[in-house]
């Protein structure tokens, strides 16, 4: 059976991808099947480069097809900020708490609404070429958290068409519509003709 390789340890962004990828023939292989894989330092400008450098290191270690992605807040009135630095806002010691209230102290100096997009790049590699697809979800970010589903800026982060933010949503409602689901899915299409 053919194998692709995911470029990460998150047993739940892992088990939401294998959801997706579920019609392929393929043996899906995570980083938790390996005991040494290549700590990819982020060093990309674009999340597309920080996607492409880990589906390329994955590839380059293993020689297994890869899939590596990156994803980020982006905020309107923050000149697109966190973004590809999403997971480290606060600085060395960041953690979801001090990203959160970061982005809060940060968007208080604006007037509402704070609209803002999630963003995800996903990329596979297999020696040869890359394919890239992109998802995205836009909403607008709160300053009072609300929720305790999901992880990161979910809940400062509500949807369009929502009322509730994303740590409201159940984790269905999220795969839904979010960024990371969308772009796994487009990659899928892309990925029709080749596996
Ligand atoms: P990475 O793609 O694993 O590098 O994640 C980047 C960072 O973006 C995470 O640490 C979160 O801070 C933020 N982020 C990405 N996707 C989400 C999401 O679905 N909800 C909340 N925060 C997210």
């Amino acid at each position: 059976m053919k194998k692709i390789l995911i470029a990460t340890k998150n047993k739940g962004k892992l088990n939401d991808i294998k959801e997706i990828f579920k019609d392929f023939d393929l043996e899906i292989l995570s980083f938790n099947d390996f005991e040494n894989f290549p700590e990819v330092e982020e060093t990309g400008k674009t999340f597309e480069e920080n996607a492409n450098l880990k589906a390329k290191a994955c590839f380059d270690e293993f020689g297994i097809p890869s899939i590596g992605d990156d994803s980020g807040l982006v905020v309107e009135q923050l000149n697109g900020e966190p973004g590809i630095f999403s997971a480290r806002y606060a600085g060395g010691n960041a953690n979801d708490f001090l990203n959160n209230e970061k982005l809060i102290k940060e968007i208080q100096k604006f007037p509402e609404p704070h609209r803002a997009k999630f963003v995800c790049v996903a990329s596979y590699y297999d020696g040869e070429k890359f394919r890239i697809a992109y998802g995205e979800v836009k909403g607008r970010i709160i300053t009072e958290p609300k929720g305790k589903n999901g992880f990161g800026y979910d809940p400062l982060f509500i949807p369009n068409g929502y009322d509730r933010t994303f740590g409201e949503l159940s984790h269905e409602e999220k795969n839904k519509i979010s960024h990371r689901s969308m772009a796994f899915r487009k990659l899928h299409k892309k990925l029709e003709a080749l596996l």
